[in-house]
Parts: C-alpha cells; structure tokens; sequence
C-alpha cells in the first residue's frame, strides 16, 4: 500500500522489540487486503513509556501491541481496560473506542483458541505452569476460567507465583490452586501427575537453553505446551515429543492473539489463512 495521509497506524511498543514478527504477518495482511494501514515497531524504554501512549493519543496511533516489559505499566496511562485486561493485570493491546484508549488482553483468548482448535479438554484437568510474568498470568486465568481444576504455580521468584496463586484464588474460589517453589522435593511429583504443563518462561529460547523442568517427568499422557515459537520445537518440547506426550508451540497463540488485535483495530473478520501462512514462512521456512 502507498502511504498517505489517509493511512492508519498500528504497531508494537516494548523494549527489545528485536525479532517480532507481528510486523510482517500484520502487514502482509493489510496489503492483501488491500487496507490502508502500516504496523510499525516502535522500541520504547521504560522512561518513555508514558511520553509514548501521549504521542499515540496526539498523533492518532490507532492501535498498539504490547510487550514486555510494558504490559502491566501501561495500564495507568489508558481510559479504561477490558474485563479480561483488569483480571489478568496486563494489557497487551490498546485500541479506540469513543471513551479514549482502551487495553486489551488478547494473549488469553488467543492461547485459549489454540487449546479449542486443538481439541485439548481442560474439564477437571490439573495444569502445572512454570513462569508468572503477564504470559503465565494471561494463561493461567484462562485454564482456571474455562474447566482447569487444579492448577500448579512455579516461577523463579516463587514471590509472583505467589502473587498469581492469591489472585487466582480471589477470582476461582472452587478452584485447587496450589504454589511449589522450585526447589521443593515434590515438584517432581506436581509435574508427573499433571495432565497439562505449560511453559511460559522465556527458558528455551537461546540455544544454549537447558530444559526448564525435569524432563523424567514427562510422560506419555500429558499435553505439553510451550509458549516460545522461535525456536519451534524447544528442548522442553523436543523431551516430551520423545517421550510420547502430545505437544504444542506457541505459533498458534502468536496467531490468534495477533488475530484479535487485528480485528479490534480494524473492526474486519482476520484472515487467518494468510496469517498462520507468514509465520509458517518465517519460523518453518
Ligand atoms: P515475563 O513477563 O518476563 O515472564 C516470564 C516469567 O518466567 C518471569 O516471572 C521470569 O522470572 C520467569 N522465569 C524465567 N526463568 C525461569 C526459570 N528458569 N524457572 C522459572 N521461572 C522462570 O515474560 P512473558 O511476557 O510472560 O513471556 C514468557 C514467554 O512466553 C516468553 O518466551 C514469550 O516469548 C512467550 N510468549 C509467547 C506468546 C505467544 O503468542 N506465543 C505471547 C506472549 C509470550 P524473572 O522475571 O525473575 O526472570
């Protein structure tokens, strides 16, 4: 598309921003679709935060993704929040309304979608998840609101899931939420017996990432899901493939959410065809 005064701007906000690929995968979509918008990276530090949402307002940004490690920060500076966006504690997408600028949580529903079209069934399930950042947060909200039993909370800083376990319990009651620190002797037994662990650490990311669990606890009747998807396949996954568990990398949640934002700002159905086909090219290809 040509820009002109006529386009609309989207884009991401974080800090690094180094390899996103919510830029190609939102611009391939506009151009085939032909709608006048850009989705531009806009690396943004800590300090700036609150200059950079006033510039969105002055220069008539229509919308931003969010990332780290802006998503909780960034809550003070908007008009209001989503009912999801106020539960989890994080927004990682703002767009319009006729109120002013709205957060959104997208990183939710979109890992809820991916869980839907994969069939898994969360009813009466136990879920172990290790990282409490605003991914881990987003996720475990979503597994406690939708049939997830009994939930398992690890983090590095035993402090967050700590955090993660009292407002869960807050908001689920009825559900079983439980806190281990990592190095307690029974977490090897949390995880065995779980029928879902989630990864939503950044631990296998680099390639000299270890594996960020035991992986003799795996086990060939469990579904394990990392949210990194570059790499596609981590270490995490790679043990519990070899070990017969059922697997899932976090493409289809980048799609999803991506997806959701899509529509928010443009108010159009997304494409998600030509969507999961870019991530295929950049990430398989
Ligand atoms: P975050 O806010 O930094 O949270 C990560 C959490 O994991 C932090 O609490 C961190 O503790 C903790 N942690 C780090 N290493 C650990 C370890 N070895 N054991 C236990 N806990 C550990 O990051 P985020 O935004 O939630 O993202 C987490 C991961 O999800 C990233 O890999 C990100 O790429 C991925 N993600 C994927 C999607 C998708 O669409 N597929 C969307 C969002 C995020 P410290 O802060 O103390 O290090």
């Amino acid at each position: 598309m040509e820009i002109s005064a006529h386009t609309k701007i989207v884009g991401l906000i974080g800090y690094p921003i180094g390899h996103t690929l919510s830029p190609v995968m939102h611009n391939t979509v506009f151009n085939k679709l032909k709608l006048n918008f850009v989705y531009l990276p806009f690396e943004v530090r800590p300090e700036d935060l609150a200059g950079a949402i006033k510039g969105m307002r002055g220069l008539g940004i229509v919308g931003l993704n969010v990332t780290i490690p802006h998503k909780e920060e960034v809550k003070k500076y908007l008009d209001s929040l989503s009912g999801e966006a106020e539960m989890i504690g994080a927004v990682n997408c703002i767009y319009r309304t006729d109120g002013g600028l709205r957060g959104d949580n997208t990183d939710g529903r979109g890992f809820l979608r991916s869980l839907t079209e994969k069939e898994i069934d969360l009813e009466g399930k136990c879920a172990f998840l290790i990282g409490a950042g605003g991914a881990g947060r987003a996720c475990a909200f979503m597994l406690a609101a939708n049939g997830v039993h009994r939930i398992i909370l690890a983090d590095k800083v035993t402090a967050k899931a700590n955090a993660l376990g009292e407002d869960l319990t807050t908001e689920f009651p009825l559900s079983s939420i439980r806190v281990i620190s990592l190095d307690d002797n029974r977490i090897k037994d949390c995880i065995r017996g779980s029928d879902m662990v989630v990864n939503a650490t950044p631990v296998g990311m680099r390639p000299d990432d270890g594996l960020v669990i035991d992986p003799d606890c795996l086990h060939n009747g469990m579904f394990v899901y990392d949210l990194i998807y570059n790499p596609i396949e981590t270490p995490l996954l790679r043990a519990a493939r070899e070990r017969g568990a059922k697997t899932l990398n976090g493409m289809e949640m980048l799609l999803y959410q991506g997806a959701l934002s899509f529509e928010l700002w443009t108010g159009k159905k997304a494409p998600i065809e030509i969507m999961w086909q870019v991530l295929e090219e950049r990430l398989k290809g």
